[in-house]
């Protein structure tokens, strides 16, 4: 085996908000200005080394299915963690944030960790959500919080990477 310890991270949040690009920014260095949903879960993977040990995280893409409603449960079958993303130009993402944060409790694995993220923050000339609201919101849910941009490549490696180090310290 090519790690020590290989987590499941599902990256969730309405459609639009960029968690294609996050996943691909963090595990490939990639951004891309279109959106192209795809059909069917995929997942990109990226290793990190922590503390001496190799850490895979496996993170997994909706692949367009927010869309419908109608994520599988298969999604979150053996998730260790979460990003919850909303866009912060765009306030209906962060007001459905409760919606995700629920589906996270009823789908997700027992002790699945979860981080909340509020993506696109290079546009900030378009913001509709202040950095304030995501903090009271993240500090309500007892999750950690930050604010990243996959176009400019702010956060993307903390918001994963704090994430993998997180579950691994919970599990050790
Ligand atoms: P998804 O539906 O949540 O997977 O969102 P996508 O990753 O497909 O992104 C939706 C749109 O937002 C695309 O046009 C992306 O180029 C754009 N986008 C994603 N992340 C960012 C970002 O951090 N900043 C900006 N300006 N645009 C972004
Ligand atoms: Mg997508």
């Amino acid at each position: 085996m090519d790690c020590d310890v290989l987590y499941k991270v599902v990256v969730i949040g309405d459609s639009g908000v960029g968690k294609s690009n996050l996943i691909t920014r963090f595990t490939q260095g990639k951004f891309s200005k279109d959106s192209k949903p795809t059909i069917g879960v995929e997942f990109g993977a990226k290793t990190i080394e922590h503390e001496g040990i190799t850490i895979k995280g496996q993170i997994w893409d909706t692949a367009g299915q927010e869309r419908f409603r109608a994520i599988s449960a298969a999604y979150y079958r053996g998730a260790n963690g979460a990003l919850i993303v909303y866009d912060i130009t765009n306030q209906e993402t962060f007001n459905n944030l409760n919606k995700w944060f629920k589906e996270i409790e009823n789908q997700g694995e027992n002790g699945c960790l979860n981080v909340l993220v509020g993506n696109k923050c290079d546009l900030d000339h378009l913001r509709q959500v202040q950095t304030e609201d995501g903090r009271t919101f993240a500090e309500k849910h007892n999750v950690s919080f930050m604010e990243t941009s996959a176009q400019d490549n702010t956060n993307v490696d903390l918001a994963f990477t704090s994430l993998l180090k997180e579950i691994y310290k919970n599990q050790k």
